[in-house]
């Protein structure tokens, strides 16, 4: 049976462990490439070039980055990472802004609208993370620390648009609704799973799983506020900051 840190580990979305030798070899091969728009190492492929991104999302308009609160303006965002109330204690993101791919803000705003109907909503603490930033974490977090912090030698759901950390709100007072623990926890009340809580804190949780679930997201077993979209594979890595994102012209917002 696999315990906490070896299931953080295999799924590699937020934090999770890397073996040092495997990072080094890594970052000798990323160090290697960085003069090319697009990263190729002997494991990842990481989308870097604006332009490049651009003629992408024309061949295929779901690769398109969206700002999720531009098309889903009921939506709360609480950008942790802007802030320095995150587990790094630094503001790693310039903007408080939240992207993901066209498919996953569409099922955002499926769920946003059933919720609705509960008087209840969303409230995103992250989406789409630049990959600069999954390896700045690993820079700036100490050596016995290294086990809280995503793995850059494979790259996170995150990076590629298709991983959401998320929880509910009262629509009507903006409050949270009571959830295991608090975001980026690590104690193993966060397991998805967890079963000895309050019935009130189950009841929620079980409400944020089934309307996730429902609209193509599974959830990450070791944290029950990250999601990712089904189909995740099919998006590279994306290296391209929010400001970058927000100067390239952006499609119409989806329809509503
Ligand atoms: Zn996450």
């Amino acid at each position: 049976m696999l315990n906490k840190q070896s299931l953080k580990k295999k799924w590699h979305t937020c934090p999770s462990k890397i073996n040092f030798a495997q990072f080094g070899f890594f970052i000798l091969v990323f160090i290697g490439s960085c003069g090319n728009n697009i990263k190729k190492t002997s494991q990842l492929k990481i989308v870097s070039s604006s332009s490049y991104y651009k003629k992408q999302i024309v061949l295929n308009p779901n690769f398109t980055l969206l700002d999720i609160k531009k098309n889903i303006p009921s939506i709360v965002l609480d950008i942790r990472y802007a802030t320095k109330n995150n587990f790094s204690g630094i503001a790693v993101y310039k903007r408080s802004q939240a992207y993901a791919r066209k498919p996953v803000v569409m099922a955002l705003q499926k769920i946003q609208q059933s919720l609705a109907k509960q008087g209840l909503g969303l409230k995103i603490y992250d989406a789409y993370r630049p990959y600069r930033v999954t390896v700045k974490f690993w820079n700036i977090t100490p050596n016995n620390k290294k086990e809280f912090v995503a793995n850059p030698a494979k790259g996170s759901r995150h990076n590629r648009g298709c991983a959401v950390d998320i929880t509910l709100i009262d629509l009507k007072t903006g409050n949270e609704l009571a959830m295991p623990t608090p975001y980026d926890s690590f104690l193993n009340m966060a397991y998805a799973d967890y079963a000895s809580l309050p019935k009130n804190v189950l009841k929620n949780r079980e409400i944020l799983q089934k309307v996730m679930t429902n609209n193509g997201f599974k959830i990450f077993k070791a944290e029950w506020w990250h999601f990712d979209f089904e189909g995740w594979e099919a998006y590279d890595l994306m290296d391209i900051e929010f400001e970058n994102l927000e100067k390239l012209n952006p499609p119409p917002p989806i329809a509503r």
